[in-house]
């Protein structure tokens, strides 16, 4: 790990101020809990910025708000604040469990919704010391020219392993608030990343995650699961989020998005065709066979992308059949 560079700490306390102090220094990057960015500074990873502009105190990006099926979340607002919110925990457990889920106390404490939504891509070729991606001629993502989990490729296939924008992607109407010099804009939630790995966020260089919002079904049950190496702490190899409705025997909503696969949160396509009838063992084959052809786990971890797609596809079909029966 490098020693920290020395740069210019600046601590504003508004959006407006946020903006103002960005468009004067533009080489500058946004600090929230730091659990991403000094990691990877002290990595040398990423160009040293000249300054940060630590916005843990602006007052547009703290606070929970729930207003019956509706949430709005600050991108300030702590991982374990999320997690130990008795409205989240109540109103929207899916959402609660992946903050619970999220690396380890610490991290918690320290680490932001907002950081976790714009969590780095990662991948075993990148997240690596200064002297050790030198040795390896670096690579697309940052300083090199070839990518070696896929030679021929000329795209990142970092992975994101985020595991709040699943649990948001599975409610309805998820955007995200951003500000940046320029001014204020909304977009959707599957908008925010791109699935490029290399510019893995829809956002200018100036912009940044003032709060997200989201809005729940009445009758969605949801969940969160992940797989990971060191249970206590790691990145997920595969995390899913589920909801799922069921009137009397018959499954009539279902959900479902992946994290730590692809490199963008994977919101499961061709779900309501499963929908209709009981969930039987036909259902879960044909659940199997989405997962199969939709998430497209690379060499990403130590872990092989052929495990991780098998884990995703086992995660789901529990973590389904447990929000059906309502265990
Ligand atoms: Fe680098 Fe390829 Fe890994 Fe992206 S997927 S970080 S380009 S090795």
């Amino acid at each position: 790990m490098n020693v920290l560079p020395e740069w210019e700490l600046m601590a504003p306390e508004s959006i407006d101020e946020v903006r103002a102090l960005r468009a004067h220094h533009p080489g500058s990057r946004f600090l929230g809990g730091g659990t991403d960015l000094v990691v990877n500074l002290r990595r040398g990873i990423g160009d040293p910025p000249a300054a940060l502009i630590d916005i843990s105190r602006v007052a547009e990006m703290k606070g929970i708000s729930v207003d019956g099926e509706r949430l709005r979340v600050g991108a300030g607002v702590t991982i374990r604040e999320l997690a130990d919110d008795p409205r989240v925990r109540a109103g929207f457990p899916g959402l609660a469990a992946a903050a619970r889920s999220i690396a380890g106390p610490t991290h918690r404490h320290m680490g932001t919704v907002g950081g976790n939504l714009c969590l780095d891509t990662r991948c075993i070729y990148y997240n690596q010391s200064e002297w050790w991606r030198a040795a390896n001629r670096y690579c697309l993502k940052y300083g090199g020219e070839i990518c070696h989990v896929a030679p021929k490729s000329r795209v990142c296939y970092a992975t994101f392993s985020g595991d709040l924008a699943p649990a948001l992607a599975i409610l309805d109407a998820a955007e995200v608030e951003v500000a940046g010099v320029e001014g204020a804009r909304t977009l959707p939630l599957e908008s925010l990343h791109t699935g490029d790995g290399e510019r893995y966020l829809a956002l200018e260089p100036d912009e940044l995650v003032v709060a997200v919002r989201a809005r729940r079904p009445a009758a969605l049950r949801t969940g969160y699961d992940k797989v990971r190496v060191r249970r206590s702490i790691d990145y997920p190899l595969a995390g899913v989020a589920a909801g799922v409705v069921r009137e009397g025997d018959r499954l009539t909503d279902l959900r479902l998005a992946f994290t730590g696969t692809n490199p963008r949160p994977l919101r499961l396509r061709g779900t309501e065709a499963l929908c209709g009838g009981p969930l039987d063992d036909a259902g879960m084959e044909r659940l199997s066979g989405l997962v199969r052809r939709q998430v497209m786990a690379m060499r990403t971890t130590f872990t092989s992308g052929h495990y991780r797609r098998h884990a995703a596809g086992v995660l789901a079909r529990r973590l389904v059949r447990r929000l059906f029966d309502g265990v």
